[in-house]
């Protein structure tokens, strides 16, 4: 009997164990295959995929998809002025690095800076906004209304530069009803798929469906590989990626109702990113949401929701 009950203890240990460890055999299988891929994509077909996805959404749009793409040498003084993360943040005469507390010397970190196009009114089309670290909710957040690259400054004091990736603009097509294609399903606890989710893009864009099909079995893996460089892996997370424009994609809490602190009117929603550099600042996965007061667009605010 006791024999028995040892055995049935020992079993229940340990199959669960052993379900688990083929998983996660399974799930770096995965990772390892789709990083090859990626890998032995050609650029050209890289960027056709990604253009398949912005000529579509060209037809009709609610926000726009920033993808990485590295950068051979530093910062150039074209790209100054661009949307980029890593590399040195643009600046003018007059800034200094910020700290990542008022009463700390210790430098902030460079987290990214969006260049804002014209699918943004007036007084935002064009400005250049620059994030840095900051110990508390709110990050350190500058706003350049008219940047040149001849008044760029290289501010000295920062920590050393991570590695440059510029972002490039992708229009991500306007989803119809869901229902339509079948997928009412929630992802990250969310009413229906984003319209960006490579599992969307997918099964919505034929011609992007071949394109990825010559190279994989899992096109989706691979997309998500595709539209996060950086993070070459199958897996999707809102940290992955920057969205700029549309609505805010919250991780928990909505935060709808955010007040300019200067006249107490909403604020409108610029842009969100995540761990580009696949660091830790925002705790492994966190969010950083930008708004902007259109009466005082000098002073942009950068709030971090984290996991
Ligand atoms: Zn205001």
């Amino acid at each position: 009997m006791n024999t028995d009950l040892c055995s049935l203890c020992a079993a229940l240990l340990i199959v669960p164990a052993a379900i688990l460890g083929w998983m996660n055999i399974a799930d770096r299988i995965r990772i390892r295959r789709v990083r090859l891929q990626y890998r032995s994509l050609s650029s050209e077909s890289r960027q056709q995929m990604l253009r398949c996805i912005d000529e579509a959404g060209r037809a009709g749009s609610n926000c726009t998809v920033l993808v990485a793409a590295e950068v051979a040498s530093p910062t150039s003084n074209a790209a100054v002025i661009e949307s980029h993360y890593g590399g040195m943040p643009y600046a003018e005469a007059g800034d200094v690095w910020p700290t990542v507390a008022e009463d700390k010397t210790e430098p902030a970190d460079f987290l990214i800076q969006v260049r804002l196009d014209d699918t943004f009114p007036s007084p935002w089309s064009g400005r250049l906004i620059v994030i840095f670290s900051r110990r508390e909710i709110d990050q350190t957040v500058r706003c350049y209304a008219t940047p040149a690259c001849e008044r760029w400054t290289a501010l000295a004091n920062g920590p050393t530069p991570q590695r440059e990736w510029l972002l490039n603009k992708v229009l991500i097509p306007k989803q119809p009803g869901l229902e339509e294609v079948g997928m009412t399903r929630s992802r990250h606890g969310r009413d229906g798929y984003l319209d960006y989710d490579p599992v969307v893009l997918v099964d919505t864009l034929p011609q992007l469906n071949t394109e990825l099909l010559a190279h994989t079995k899992r096109p989706a893996d691979l997309l998500a590989a595709v539209l996060a460089p950086n993070h070459c892996g199958y897996g999707f997370e809102l940290s992955h990626l920057v969205q700029l424009g549309g609505d805010p994609v919250w991780l928990h809490a909505d935060l709808e109702g955010l007040d300019c602190e200067h006249c107490h009117r909403p604020m409108r929603f610029l842009f969100q990113f995540g761990d580009l550099n696949g660091g830790s600042v925002f705790d492994d996965g966190g969010v950083c949401y930008v708004f902007g007061c259109d009466n005082h667009p000098d002073q942009p605010r950068g709030i971090v929701q984290v996991p």
